[in-house]
């Protein structure tokens, strides 16, 4: 059915729509239902899973530990499910969504292979319309848009990618059956966490591969291990502590932290902290001093001992100076975990091809052109990233008070109240939105939190006899200047990354996610609401019923 013919289709009416079948989505969904809702999830993938539903590249896993990168909100979850690894892959994610899905009977709200073409407030009626692909029009009071920061691959405007005759593949859209490597040349644009990842994985099983790096990113040892059955049931004895921790952390996890400034210990006791911590691995190095993201000179030593390492493990002098990140801080770009990155290169079937000194003209049939000469290839992979934090938002139409949509509010960049609402948008909210923690805090921690609190909004509205709720201008203008006013001070502005926007043309440039750290997030957010909802207007049912009389 065509989307003409669906204006002629009565809408279905529901409470709550949910946009979204990732970690935020199905817990929504689930939160929702519990609640005694009338529900209608959607997601435009053939299952659950979001980010892990798409992304199947070859060696795909998460970088965080897999006990903290689950859900917090099912106690018999957390208790029947075992992971078995301290970083899990890919595989086992899914799996672990598939379990949780199955346990909690959460795929039978969802339609799939369904995407959201528009999203349209009525303010007479004072409900969302929502329009699908498929033609149906479905309407509800309140719209769930738990649409993901990196939802929307972006294809690199690099000339001629439509042309080339190899295979062509985005790792965010990996395709579901297994893809073979051997005896192929294939090429990789990307050295984010997830070329990385791929490189390390293909390496080895292709019959060349070839590294189109423009900016290095500094990768640091996973050290990933299996988890044993002690530790398995310790974690589970010990959960509610674990959580609890990890709510009141800066990153949502139970990463160590310190507040050691750099300089406040000896070069000596700095250069043995950071050694601990390289051998630690994970993301240890990150919780070594509390003042690496402010001070540009500490930020410089540790960025130079990782340096020292990537010297250390590549064979060819030339190789490792290319591969060595310079003129941005360490962790201003996403910080990567590796097993065996570096190890890669010395591999005699591994070219690192340094676009900046030698950049990509074109793609062309046969394969990539650089400035000294074209490498044919069997095989491209796009590791190229995403249109992140608004671009879920902005790919299609959601239209607010007056006509406004999205795509216009946000034309200076991602503008919301605390990340979860948006003034001029009434009872849309957002899960991991522009505005919030977002990607630098763990993102289920978020989610769980940031549905608690539009749960938290939708009961107090329905107790109190209120049909609308929105954010006024002053609270938005005042959040705006809280998450402005602390992105200044941090030297994630000096590298460009899809972080502050960079790696979109066109994009509105800036740091706009919260970076007070998640704790700070929970205070602010539940300070909204312990002060009877200031910043917010609220709409009687009352007044509903008489528009719609009048109407
Ligand atoms: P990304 O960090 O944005 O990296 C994209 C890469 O593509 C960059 O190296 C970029 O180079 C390169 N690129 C883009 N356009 C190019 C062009 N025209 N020519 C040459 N190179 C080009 O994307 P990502 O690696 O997919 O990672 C995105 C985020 O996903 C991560 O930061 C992380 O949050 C998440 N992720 C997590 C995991 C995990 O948990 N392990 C794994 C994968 C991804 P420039 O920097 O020079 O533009």
């Amino acid at each position: 059915m065509s989307n003409k013919d669906s204006t002629q289709t009565a809408a279905k009416r529901l409470d709550v729509i949910i946009v979204g079948g990732g970690f935020g989505g199905m817990y929504a969904t689930y939160k929702f239902r519990e609640m005694g809702m009338k529900i209608q999830s959607f997601e435009a993938g053939g299952d659950l899973g979001g980010v892990w539903y798409w992304n199947r590249y070859p060696g795909a896993r998460v970088d965080l530990p897999s006990i903290d990168y689950s859900y917090s909100f099912s106690p018999e979850v957390e208790q029947e499910w075992t992971w078995s690894e301290q970083f899990a892959a890919q595989p086992e994610l899914l799996r672990y969504i598939d379990f949780v899905a199955t346990r909690l009977d959460l795929r039978k709200h969802y339609q799939f292979k369904t995407r959201i073409t528009s999203a349209v407030w009525d303010e007479a009626r004072k409900l969302w319309t929502v329009e699908t692909d498929r033609g149906e029009r479905f309407e509800a009071p309140f719209c769930i848009m738990a649409t993901g920061p990196l939802s929307v691959p972006k294809v690199p405007d690099i000339p001629g990618v439509e042309k080339f005759k190899g295979r062509l593949l985005h790792a965010g859209r990996w395709p579901h059956e297994p893809v073979s490597f051997e005896g192929l040349r294939v090429g990789v644009i990307g050295t984010g966490s997830t070329g990385i990842q791929i490189v390390q994985d293909v390496g080895p099983q292709a019959g060349e591969l070839f590294v189109f790096q423009r900016t290095p990113s500094f990768t640091m040892p996973m050290r990933n291990v299996p988890l044993t059955p002690e530790y398995i049931s310790e974690v589970r004895r010990n959960y509610a502590g674990i959580r609890e921790a990890a709510r009141n952390s800066t990153v949502g996890g139970t990463r160590p932290q310190s507040t050691r400034a750099f300089f406040s210990v000896t070069p000596e006791q700095r250069q043995s902290l950071l050694e601990d911590a390289w051998k630690q691995g994970g993301l240890a190095m990150l919780g070594t001093f509390g003042d690496l993201m402010v001070n540009e000179e500490a930020n410089e030593q540790v960025a130079e001992f990782v340096r020292g390492k990537i010297a250390e493990v590549v064979e060819d002098p030339k190789t490792a100076e290319a591969l060595k990140p310079k003129g941005y801080p360490i962790f201003a770009r996403r910080p990567c975990l590796d097993s065996s990155y570096y190890e890669t290169y010395n591999l005699p079937n591994v070219h690192l091809v340094d676009c900046i000194t030698d950049p990509i003209l074109e793609v062309t049939e046969r394969g990539v052109r650089n400035a000294s000469g074209e490498i044919e290839l069997d095989m491209l992979i796009l590791a190229t990233g995403y249109d992140a934090l608004t671009g879920a938002l902005i790919a299609f139409d959601v239209v607010g008070k007056g006509g406004r949509t999205v795509n216009q509010k946000w034309v200076h960049g991602g503008r919301s109240t605390l990340g979860i609402m948006m003034e001029g948008f009434p009872n849309l909210f957002m899960t991991t939105g522009p505005n919030g923690p977002s990607a630098l805090a763990n993102i289920i921690r978020i989610s769980e939190h940031d549905v608690d609190w539009i749960a938290a909004a939708i009961t107090h509205m329905q107790k109190n006899g209120l049909a609308t709720m929105e954010p006024t201008t002053q609270a938005e203008d005042n959040w705006m200047g809280v998450v402005h006013g602390l992105a200044q001070r941090s030297l994630i502005n000096k590298a460009k990354t899809w972080w502050v926007g960079a790696n979109v043309p066109g994009k509105s440039q800036g740091l706009t996610m919260f970076i007070g750290g998640f704790a700070k997030y929970r205070e602010l957010c539940a300070a909204a609401v312990s002060d009877g909802y200031s910043g917010f207007t609220f709409g009687r049912a009352e007044e509903k019923t008489k528009e719609r009389a009048e109407a």
